[in-house]
Parts: structure tokens; sequence; C-alpha cells
């Protein structure tokens, strides 16, 4: 194919801002990761023919099976090694590009997974006229300059600073001979753009966007997820049941109830709790507890259910997710469960985290049906919400 373009994506960065236990290309933003985003975004370009991520050295396997291989990314290439510096991973991207028969390159942030496909068609017009082109918008804030102790030394001309963005466009051939000269004279430069002004070549800004940003720190996960529309709460619901037997306590809610039946199961069997579990489990798409806590696992053995909520509580957390909201409805034949419901409550809402106010257990007979009527066994059914946890700062 002539004039072909292959867009090459970096994502070999470590994620060293976000502090978050994944690197950042990995993280969730609207159900994908933000690099399963980013090359979703790049199927949505007509102009560009293929797509060249860059792995993080070591890492190839993990970023193709968790962020491209379940998305349908027909126009994706190949996956390239990365190197320490990001100007080594585009260079990679870029010989990988060369591979394909690529005349035209397009790099872009495997982070910045908002950027308009109207931007990508912009850069590369621009790059096919003068050989070199950035997404960039203007500067409208003051700018000032200052020094390690904050002290300002200057305030520049802002009508002449433009905050570069990705995507930037070469002629590849440029792109190649400008990675050269940088590794030939130990030049280091943020972008690649600043290798081709070393040569004294032109550059050309080409108007970004605003909603284009680089996602790097949890307030920008937080801005991203806002700009996308993403739900602040979801919902999930939990159900469980479990055998009314002799010889064992009855559990509910954390609470022991005098009764000469107990619920029989694997852990302490607490229904009420295991169906609060599920729930929340559902709402942070974390499918069950029979997959967090397997009954094979003899560590679960007559486990007390709150721990196993704190857990819950945890594996949410370690998601982005707090409960903020749990309503639950035990159905019982006997014994009366209303004088232990605010107690049971309390105990849920202090393993979650929440006001009390925000749990609410209720009861109910099933009039002599079924199987909780014939007090055979006891059930619950549960509705939880969560909350995207607030961004940790600093
Ligand atoms: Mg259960």
């Amino acid at each position: 194919m002539q004039d072909k373009v292959v867009a090459v994506v970096p994502a070999a960065g470590s994620g060293r801002r976000m502090g978050a236990q994944r690197a950042k290309q990995f993280l969730d933003l609207g159900g994908m990761p933000l690099l399963s985003r980013t090359c979703a975004l790049l199927e949505q370009v007509p102009q560009v023919h293929q797509v060249v991520v860059v792995a993080p050295p070591g890492q190839e396997r993990e970023l193709r099976e968790t962020c491209l291989a379940p998305f349908c990314l027909p126009k994706l290439a190949l996956v390239a090694s990365g190197g320490r510096e990001r100007q080594d991973s585009v260079m990679a991207g870029a010989r990988a590009a060369a591979g394909l028969g690529a005349k035209w390159v397009l790099v872009h942030d495997a982070v910045r997974p908002l950027a308009e496909p109207a931007i990508f068609a912009r850069v590369l017009a621009a790059a096919k006229d003068c050989g070199a082109a950035v997404a960039a918008m203007p500067c409208i804030d003051t700018v000032k300059q200052a020094d390690p102790e904050l002290r300002v030394r200057a305030t520049l001309d802002r009508s002449q600073l433009w905050l570069v963005q990705t995507p930037q466009g070469f002629s590849l051939e440029l792109l190649l001979e400008a990675q050269d000269q940088a590794r030939a004279r130990g030049l280091l430069a943020t972008d690649e753009a600043g290798l081709i002004e070393a040569m004294g070549r032109e550059v050309r800004l080409v108007m970004g966007s605003r909603d284009n940003i680089k996602i790097t720190t949890p307030e920008d996960l937080a801005l991203a997820r806002r700009l996308i529309g993403e739900p602040r709460t979801r919902t999930g619901q939990g159900l469980d049941a479990h055998r009314l037997v002799p010889g064992r306590p009855l559990i509910l809610g954390g609470v022991r109830l005098e009764y000469e039946l107990g619920l029989l199961g694997h852990s302490d069997a607490d229904v009420l709790t295991h169906a609060v579990m599920d729930a929340l489990l559902a709402a942070a798409g974390l499918g069950d507890i029979g997959r967090l806590f397997p009954d094979s696992d003899a560590a679960f053995k007559d486990a007390d259910s709150l721990e196993l909520l704190a857990r819950v509580r945890q594996s949410l957390a370690r998601e982005g997710w707090r409960a903020v909201q749990v309503s639950v409805t035990l159905m019982a034949q006997r014994p009366k469960i209303a004088p232990h419901a605010p107690a049971m409550a309390l105990n849920l809402a202090r393993v979650l985290g929440i006001a009390a106010s925000e749990v609410n257990v209720a009861a109910t007979t099933s009039e002599g049906l079924g199987f909780p009527g014939r007090g055979e066994g006891m059930a619950a059914l549960a509705l939880a919400t969560i909350a995207r946890l607030e961004p940790q700062t600093g």
C-alpha cells in the first residue's frame, strides 16, 4: 500500500505517578483498560491502517492478554517490546512500523484515550505537508517561571506558548533519521517532535482538544470518568439460601441468635451476610463469593462471615470501589428477627465503613410456604450500591 499510515502506541511506561498497583495503561476506564480504549479509538480513525503497540519489556504477553485480545481490534498488527525510556519505546515502534511498510506514523500515548478521530486527520494532513506535526492547545492560563523554592522569576508571554499533546505525526523516514541522530548524540527528548526540532527541521502545531487529556494521576482518571459520563454508582444483587439443622449455631448478620436449629454451611453459614457479599461483588463485577472463598478451601471452614465481608470490602477497594448502601431481606419463619435487626445492620455497617443508617435489614416469613415456611432453611436477598473511591492525592 502506498502512503500507508501506522499508529504507534507507546505503552511501556510503569505508571509511577499513578501510585496504583498496576501500570496506568492497565487501569480501567468505563469497563476497558486505558490502552484498550486507546486502541479502540484508533479503530475509529479512517486514516490509520494499522496499529503497533509497544509493551513494557517482559510484559508483552500480559498486555496482549488483558488489554488487546479481549477486544475487537482488527487494525492491531503487532506488539513490540519497549525500552527503558519512552524514546526507546517509540523507536522500537517506528522500526516495527517500517517493517510493516509504513510511510507515515502517528505516535499516540496509550493513556490519551479521549482524543477525537478528527485530531488524527488534522495532524496527518499537516505532517504530509511539512514532514512533522503535533496536536497542541494554546496556553490559556498565565504561565510563571519559578525557582525550586517556588519564588516567581518571570511571567512568560502565553500568547506564544502551546501545550503539546499527541497524536504526533511524522514521515517515517524523517522520524527514523531523527531517532538515529538523537541516539548518536545522546539526546533525550520528552516527545518525538523534540528530536525533529533538534535537527533544525520544521514541526507544525495542529489544534488538539481540551478533552484529550493524558491520564497520569488519580485525579486525571477521575476527570476522564466524568468526561465519558461513567456512572458514579453501581448496584448489584445477591441471593443466598442455607439449610437449618440441629447442632449448629444460628448466626445472622454477625449476631448469634438463641434457636434450636442453626444454618448448615462450610463457613458459619451467615446467609444474610453472604447475600450482602454477593450483592457487593455483583455491583463491582467481581463474580460471587464462591469465586472469592471456594468451599474447597479449608481456610474458610466455619469462617466468621463478617471477616469474609471485610475481605470483600478490600477486594472492592482494590478495584477502586466502596460500599455506600445495603438493603437485605431475610426470609425465615422462625425465630423472630426484628428485635435483632438493628444489631445486624450495625455489624454490617461497621465492617463496610458506612453509617448504620445506610444498611437496612428486613425480615419476612413466607406465610408457611416453601422451604423457609416449613422451617427447613432460610434465604436472603440483598441489594448493594457502590461508588468510586475518591482519588488518592499526594
Ligand atoms: Mg452462603
